[in-house]
């Protein structure tokens, strides 16, 4: 049987009015429940405010004035009114909301929406493309909203908009699944793994509840579809991280570049990122190069691709690389950034997975499967346990453009999607300051006054516990904004803000604004302090007490190639407060 779609719009409606993550996941539980399994996975991607996984990289391309056009011929209202309200409510969908709630009369032709008619419309719009195609996107739009109660229109023009936030993490997703299965959280650890190798929630649902856990289990890496990658724990020294390797050691440069995933098969080559976007259009350059040089017909690869300054040869740092990431101009930032690639792991040759096999054995079929050159190289490594040659071999690092070094487990399988000690980071140490920089996820942000005036002065930043997935305040940023800074982080961050503290977000501080958890910040302090007010491991260190960063200050770097998910943790923030205290404060090893 059809689902209406106004049994989705009940439960947006209740998943907006929650500030709490538990609740959060019963009502997307009940949502699943409530719902046939052939619409699972429709569902589950319209819920997240997408039609398809990320790494497809359909988009619904509708332009702002034809959303406009769209509800004035929906409401009778001129666009100049809806304008008002617009910029009023800030979101166009709320606008609609508002401006036909109680006036809307259903013509006696209208048909009720299910949620097949919307997602299929959707899906229309999203693959109409070229000259003329607004005019075509404007007529399906019109169709939908012909038919929509004011509510539900609401929640079409947020989905066309991408306005569409309910909170609904990846890992939500995976708990309220495995509830709406059992009723228990048990194959909770099965779905993950599945979605770490497929990148595909909507997959994992529509097996999941159509043909049981043990067909979950089958799902595997498969060219097309981008595997989550493996992450690496941060210690603060080389004596430390060694300790972790138990079965020899490998070091490799740690490059200051975009992590990028290649799929290859035949001639076709695809592009993913660390938060498993398709980036292929960003990168015709790596596109030739891995025809190029992966000489087999299959192959999943990873590597570090880093802009390199043409003139002189050295690195350009992330920041630069990230001009790369544009949607116009791609053929001039490639002229001014050409990047040459670092390969550092193989996940798949010719059908044959091979993350389960040691790192030692993966590197020699990656260096069996490539062809090296000027532009694709395989990360500088050596293979060590001796503290002293890797502490050279970080000077060479360091002196060469990079940002450190990578240490890993001649052993270890190639875990996708998890954070583990079998990967370590070794960050150069600064004096004084933390050896490490954190990554922090922006949830408020406090109006500045004098200069700062009308522009975010201060920040409010989060540290993420992927065990409860919330987030935890553990700072205030305002130093290292600079002016550009600050006239660019509305534009960054006002379209994540809602009303009211977003339910992941644990805080004892009323911040003037508060936004979705998404843009992830680096930042950089002199110290981990104990705090009354920030909600950080509040309580683990000292009863009473948070962790905070004493003298914080945002590095200049907006990690666009993070996601929230991918910052800093409560463990890690306990663990550098631990290791601060065990070092002296001055390291032998700085600047
Ligand atoms: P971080 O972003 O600080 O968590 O550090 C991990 C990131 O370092 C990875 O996601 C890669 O983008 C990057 N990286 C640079 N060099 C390497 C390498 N040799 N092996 C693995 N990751 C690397």
């Amino acid at each position: 049987m059809e689902t209406m779609f106004n049994v989705l719009v009940e439960h947006f409606k209740d998943m907006e009015n929650t500030s709490k993550r538990t609740e959060l996941t019963s009502i997307l539980a009940q949502l699943f429940n409530s719902i046939s399994v052939d619409e699972i996975d429709k569902v589950v991607y319209l819920t997240q405010g997408k039609l398809y996984p990320d790494y497809m990289g359909i988009e619904l391309g509708v332009a702002e004035k034809t959303i406009v056009k769209a509800i004035s011929k929906y409401s009778g209202i001129t666009e100049g009114k809806i304008m008002d309200e617009y910029r009023k409510t800030g979101d166009l969908g709320d606008a609609v909301g508002n401006i036909v709630k109680g006036k809307r009369q259903m013509s006696f032709f209208s048909e009720r929406l299910t949620v097949n008619r919307v997602y299929s419309t959707l899906d229309r719009i999203a693959r109409s493309s070229g000259k003329g195609s607004q005019e075509i996107k404007l007529s399906y739009l019109l169709s939908l909203l012909n038919d929509a109660e004011p509510d539900e229109a609401r929640y079409i023009v947020k989905m066309v908009l991408g306005t569409l936030r309910l909170g609904v993490a990846d890992y939500t997703v995976l708990d309220a699944l495995a509830f709406a299965r059992s009723g228990t959280k048990n194959s909770r650890e099965i779905l993950e793994r599945a979605y770490n190798l497929s990148g595909d929630l909507g997959l994992v649902a529509a097996t999941l509840m159509k043909e049981g856990e043990d067909a979950v289990k089958r799902i595997g890496i498969t060219i097309g579809r981008p595997v989550r990658p493996m992450l690496a724990e941060r210690v603060p020294d080389i004596k430390g991280a060694l300790e972790y390797m138990e079965n020899g050691c490998t070091a490799e440069y740690k490059y200051d570049g975009e992590r990028v995933q290649i799929h290859k098969r035949g001639k076709n080559v695809m592009l993913f990122s660390r938060r498993l976007e398709n980036i292929t259009m960003h990168y015709p350059d790596i596109v030739k190069i891995s025809l190029k040089s992966i000489e087999v017909d299959e192959a999943i690869v990873e590597g570090e691709a880093v802009a390199v300054d043409q003139n002189t040869g050295e690195f350009f740092p992330f920041q630069e690389l990230m001009h790369r990431r544009r949607k116009y101009g791609i053929k001039e930032a490639m002229d001014l950034y050409p990047v040459t690639l670092f390969l550092f792991d193989v996940m798949l040759v010719d059908g044959e997975q091979l993350i389960d096999l040691p790192l030692t054995e993966r590197r020699k079929i990656l260096w069996k499967s490539v062809k090296s050159d000027e532009k694709v190289q395989f990360a500088t490594h050596i293979e060590t346990k001796e503290a002293d040659k890797l502490e050279v071999f970080m000077d060479q690092a360091i002196t060469d453009g990079c940002e450190g070094l990578m240490l890993k487990d001649n052993s270890s399988t190639y875990r996708a999607g998890a954070r583990g000690f079998s990967w370590i980071k070794l960050k150069r140490d600064y004096q004084g300051e933390l050896g490490d920089t954190l990554d922090l996820v922006v949830v408020g942000a406090f109006y500045g006054r004098g200069r700062r005036a009308g522009a975010y002065g201060t920040l409010l930043t989060a540290v993420y516990d992927p065990d409860n997935d919330l987030f935890y305040t553990v700072s205030k940023v305002g130093a290292g904004l600079t002016d550009q800074d600050l006239a660019s982080f509305p534009k960054l961050l006002d379209p994540y803000r809602i009303p009211h503290r977003h339910a992941r977000v644990s805080s004892n501080l009323e911040a003037d604004a508060w936004f979705e958890p998404v843009i992830v910040i680096e930042v950089q302090a002199q110290e981990i302090t104990l705090s009354p007010v920030h909600t950080a491991a509040f309580n683990s260190v000292k009863v009473g007490a948070g962790l905070a960063l004493r003298f914080p200050r945002f590095t200049g770097k907006v990690r666009n190639d993070k996601g929230p998910e991918d910052a800093t943790t409560v463990k890690e923030l306990i663990e550098m407060y631990g290791n601060q205290k065990k070092k002296p404060m001055i390291s032998g090893t700085g600047p």
